[in-house]
Parts: structure tokens; C-alpha cells; sequence
């Protein structure tokens, strides 16, 4: 980074390693609380408590822990949460009809279909069937659409959640180089469109993209979602670099993310730790978004006012 681009930097991001290690666990229990006192203001002003709907079909332990967490949370806030769960072998018409019926109930404000869903139903589709205002997990069509053409719209949970991140660690995203690996749906695609709207200078690599350690060796802002453990070396960081390590591994050692966190912890300017980094700020986004959708719902059903000529 050039001298001319330091204006606005904060000092870590100046200099290389070590790395603030930026705590998303308390990021994310900041934000939390900051939802749970905006639920108890939107309420007490009449608003219609938010309500959050899951959708968990199967018997996946790692979907039905998450779905607990998602519950939990929705307490700790003063969301109403309404959890549905359909056996293994629910047939596709049964989850239709589940996602009908909460798109038209009044008390729910938000509804999420745990992916995966069992091979014999489209987990695409399925989330399709969501009504955009309830789309919490911003996994829609429509949601998609919306993020790409800059409109109003409710954003995935884990790209906001990034974007939370380097606004608390002060990171200016205006003309940086930004590099995300990964280009899924759930992740890469949005990451990749919130930082562009936030005026980076966005790359997205891939399996197919060429010389990968040359590209992030480019980014000042270096975010890595594949599900590989340690396929960024700390060799590859740009000295003071923000490292964002969205992925999650389960090892004989226990969790760990993409990036070679030790090597590039003594290089970056400010790193994620895997766990207690990304993590945490998914299901505090899913709060705020159902808090959002509970919002603008009250802002359609209000009556258009009049006003005198
Ligand atoms: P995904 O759908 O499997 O996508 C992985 C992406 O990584 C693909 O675009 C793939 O490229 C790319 N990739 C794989 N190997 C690569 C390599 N050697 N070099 C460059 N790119 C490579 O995964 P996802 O859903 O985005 O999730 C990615 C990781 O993030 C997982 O570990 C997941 O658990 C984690 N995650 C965490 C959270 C959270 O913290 N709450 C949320 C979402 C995801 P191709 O497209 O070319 O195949």
C-alpha cells in the first residue's frame, strides 16, 4: 500500500504483522445486544414483534445444531421463533406447503430453509418458494437480483457479517484491492457484489483462476471462503493485509479455517480467527435481518397516508 492510499488507514493497517486478531464473538454479542434493544424500542412503539420461522427437513446433526443456535439467539434478542422440522423423506409438495403457509402468516417475519435439504428435494427451489420480504437468509432470486442492481433488499447473512467486521476493525474499502476466494452462491457471489458496492476493487478466484498466491499477495483486503484447510500460506498475505477466513473445518485438531492462520497472523495487518472470527457474525446478521423484515412488513401494511391538496 502506498503512502498516498494510507489517508483513513488506521495504524495496524499500516504496518505488517503481527495481526490484530479482530474478536467476532464480541463483535457479534455487541451487535446482538444492539438488535435486542431495537426488538424492545420497535415493539414498544406498537410495532408487531418480529418473528423468525425455521424450516429444518431431516436429521443432519451438524443443520440441527445450527438451527438450535439460530433459536437461541432469536431469545437472547426478544425475537418469537417457530421452529418446524419434517422427517427425512417429507415428500417436496409437504415443505411447499409448510413455506405457503408461513409466507402468509402475519406473526412470522422471517423464514429460513436450513440447507442442506435430503437429496430428494431442491434446496434452491425450495428457498425460492420464500417470500422476498421473508428471504432473512437474502438467498433468493429476488434477493440476488436486488444486491446485484444496488436496491433495497435483505443481504446473506455471513457477507454482511463480513462487512460488519471490517466496518468495526475500520477498514476504508474505497479503492482498495479486494480479493475473495470462493464464488458460491451463499457466499462468494454476494461478498464479492456488498464490497463492490462499497467501492473496492473486487476479484473473485476460483478453482480455475491462475497463480491463486499472486492474487492474494495483491489484496489489501484478502477474504477466503473454499473449505480447504490452510490452502492460504501465510507466504501469500500482502504485508498488513486484513484477512477475513471464512471457512470452517473440522480436523482430528478440532476447527480451523482456509488460511494458514499462525504464518499469516505474523504477516496481515488484522486476521479472523477460525473458530471465533466469521462465525459468530452469521446468526447475529439473521437477527437483524429478520428485525429489518419485521420492519419494512410494518411499513407496507400501514395504511397510505393522506394528505390534504
Ligand atoms: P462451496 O459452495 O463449496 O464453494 C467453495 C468455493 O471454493 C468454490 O467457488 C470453489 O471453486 C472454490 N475453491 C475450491 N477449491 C479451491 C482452490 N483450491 N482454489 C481456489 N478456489 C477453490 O462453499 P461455501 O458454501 O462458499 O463455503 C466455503 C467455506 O466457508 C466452507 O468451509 C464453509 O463451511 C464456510 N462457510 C462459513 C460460514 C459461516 O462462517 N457462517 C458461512 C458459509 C460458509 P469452483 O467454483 O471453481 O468449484
Amino acid at each position: 500500500m502506498g503512502l498516498s492510499n494510507l489517508r483513513g488507514v488506521p495504524d495496524w493497517q499500516r504496518r505488517a504483522g503481527p495481526a490484530t486478531i479482530i474478536d467476532g464473538k464480541a463483535i457479534a454479542a455487541r451487535l446482538r445486544q444492539e438488535v435486542g434493544r431495537e426488538v424492545a424500542t420497535f415493539t414498544a412503539a406498537g410495532g408487531r414483534p418480529p418473528g423468525l420461522a425455521t424450516v429444518l427437513v431431516g436429521d443432519d446433526p451438524a443443520s440441527a445444531v445450527y438451527v438450535a443456535a439460530k433459536h437461541r439467539a432469536c431469545e437472547e434478542v426478544g425475537i418469537r421463533s417457530f421452529a418446524h422440522r419434517l422427517g427425512a423423506d417429507a415428500p417436496s409438495g409437504e415443505v411447499e406447503a409448510l413455506i405457503d403457509r408461513l409466507n402468509a402468516d402475519p406473526a412470522v417475519s422471517g423464514i429460513l430453509c436450513q440447507l442442506p435439504v435430503p437429496p430428494h428435494l431442491d434446496g434452491v427451489a425450495l428457498t425460492g418458494r420464500i417470500a422476498a420480504g421473508k428471504d432473512v437468509d437474502g438467498l433468493t432470486v429476488a434477493s440476488a437480483g436486488a444486491l446485484a442492481l444496488g436496491r433495497a433488499g435483505l443481504r446473506p447473512c455471513t457477507p454482511a457479517g463480513v462487512m460488519r467486521l471490517l466496518e468495526e476493525v475500520g477498514v476504508e474499502l474505497c479503492g482498495t484491492n479486494a480479493l475473495v476466494v470462493g464464488r458460491s452462491n451463499l457466499f462468494g457471489k454476494p461478498m464479492g457484489q456488498l464490497l463492490l458496492a462499497a467501492d473496492a476493487t473486487v476479484t473473485i478466484a476460483h478453482r480455475r483462476s491462475k497463480d491463486l498466491p499472486l492474487l492474494c499477495r495483491r489484496a489489501d483486503v484478502l477474504i477466503v471462503a473454499v473449505g480447504r484447510p490452510g490452502l492460504v500460506q501465510g507466504s501469500w498475505v500482502k504485508p498488513g493485509a486484513t484477512v477475513l477466513d471464512v471457512g470452517i473445518n473440522r480436523t482430528s485438531d478440532g476447527l480451523c479455517g482456509d488460511v494458514d492462520f499462525a504464518a499469516a497472523a505474523a504477516i496481515a495487518g488484522a486476521i479472523t480467527p477460525v473458530p471465533g472470527g466469521v462465525g459468530p457474525l452469521t446468526i447475529a446478521m439473521l437477527m437483524r435481518n429478520t428485525l429489518e423484515a419485521a420492519r419494512e412488513r410494518q411499513g407496507s401494511e400501514r395504511p397510505a397516508v393522506l394528505t390534504a391538496e
